[in-house]
């Protein structure tokens, strides 16, 4: 019993803490309390960086300052705090910034993961309404849930999952956010059909996810959309079977797409990137009366003005969080394919070389 006991020291160690809006992010020395009822505290092993961090950094979707980044990552747990069962000192886990309780209206009706319990957390502090974090005697905000760029942080056990530790962990911090965001959403979200036509605008972690979850489905025409050529060949290893860059096809999206559909568009086009104008781009990229759009990526404009025609003539348009993915029923799912490499299945060398990529954009994002 004794080693389930919270550890009652405060631990000094080091995070990337963003001070005010826009101001470059620094390396720092924090406090990050023990764990309190309902929690765990959390060693991390590894971090990635999801383009929600950098909007974070601009006062997304409240301006919270000053914070601990990051919201993907796989750690060990360090200690526990009272009442809590289910985990154990030395589990693995990723964060999760949604919850499941299974018995909310919204977990019963088995037609979303937004559970109304456990939801999406924007404040930036623990459930009880305070911090675990501080540094230079200032109270300092959590990242959604968690704040996994520190080398310790405290979570609720709702907001966190326990993985299997023959998984290839580097690779299993992507499934906290970014990977099972895009592959839920063409699986889960859009449930893609056999033989049906895709778009992806927009190729980082979330993209990707789409890409091989549409493959998945037996998707036949798979369109990647993106202004960063290098990420056409970590793509072409997913899925993808077209690839447009916007800045060399001389052509409007929706033409470029329709051009490799016959001139019809897609029957799920996916916008994860976030740019407004996009979603517009996206809707008319879909086949006319029936083609399904499906917003994944966040942005940091509160509102979009939407070409409402394509809508009413019968066009469809959602939005989803999580990739629609439920965190204790359906994740362990994709963590399973993970763990046995189902093909066609990440880990592969593609998503490695996405990490690397993800890693110049924080530091150019830092200079
Ligand atoms: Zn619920
Ligand atoms: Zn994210």
């Amino acid at each position: 019993m004794s080693s389930n006991l919270a550890n009652p020291q405060v631990i000094t160690c080091k995070a990337i803490v963003c001070w005010d809006n826009e101001e470059p992010l620094r390396l720092e020395e924090i406090q990050v309390d023990p764990p309190k009822s309902s929690e765990i505290r959390v060693k991390m092993l590894y971090a990635s960086l999801c383009h929600t961090d950098i909007l974070c950094t601009r006062g997304f979707p409240t301006p919270l300052f000053p914070r601990v980044l990051g919201h993907e990552g796989v750690g060990e747990v360090e200690s526990i705090g009272e009442g809590v069962e289910d985990f154990k000192i030395g589990d693995l886990v990723i964060p999760v910034f949604l919850g499941e309780c299974q018995e909310c209206e919204n977990c019963e009706s088995g037609k979303t993961n937004l559970c109304l319990k456990y939801g999406v957390d924007f404040s930036g502090l623990m459930p009880d309404g305070t911090s675990r974090l501080s540094a230079k005697g200032k109270k300092l905000y959590h990242l959604l849930s968690c704040a996994t760029w520190a080398e310790y942080m405290v979570t609720d056990v709702n907001y966190v999952v326990k993985i299997d530790p023959t998984m290839h962990l580097p690779y299993a911090s992507l499934l906290s956010c970014g990977y099972t965001t895009g592959f839920g959403s063409a699986w889960m979200a859009a449930k893609v059909e056999k033989g049906s036509s895709v778009a992806i605008f927009g190729l980082g972690a979330v993209g990707l996810g789409a890409v091989e979850a549409a493959r998945m489905q037996g998707a036949a025409k798979i369109i990647g959309i993106d202004i960063n050529e290098k990420k056409k060949d970590t793509a072409e290893i997913l899925g993808m079977t077209h690839f447009i860059n916007p800045k060399e096809s001389g052509k409007k999206n929706t033409e470029a797409v329709k051009d490799l559909t016959g001139g019809m568009g897609v029957d799920y086009c996916f916008e994860c990137t976030g740019v407004p104008s996009l979603i517009n781009e996206a809707i008319q990229s879909t086949k006319p009366g029936r083609g399904q759009t499906i917003v994944v990526g966040a942005g940091n404009d509160p509102t979009v003005a939407i070409d409402f025609l394509p809508l009413l003539c019968g066009g469809n348009l959602k939005g989803c969080v999580f990739g629609q993915i439920k965190v204790k029923s359906q994740l362990p799912i994709i963590m399973d394919m993970c763990k046995n490499k189902v093909k066609p299945f990440m880990p592969t060398l593609a998503m490695k070389s996405y990490l690397l990529q993800s890693m110049t954009v924080s530091i150019e994002h830092n200079l």
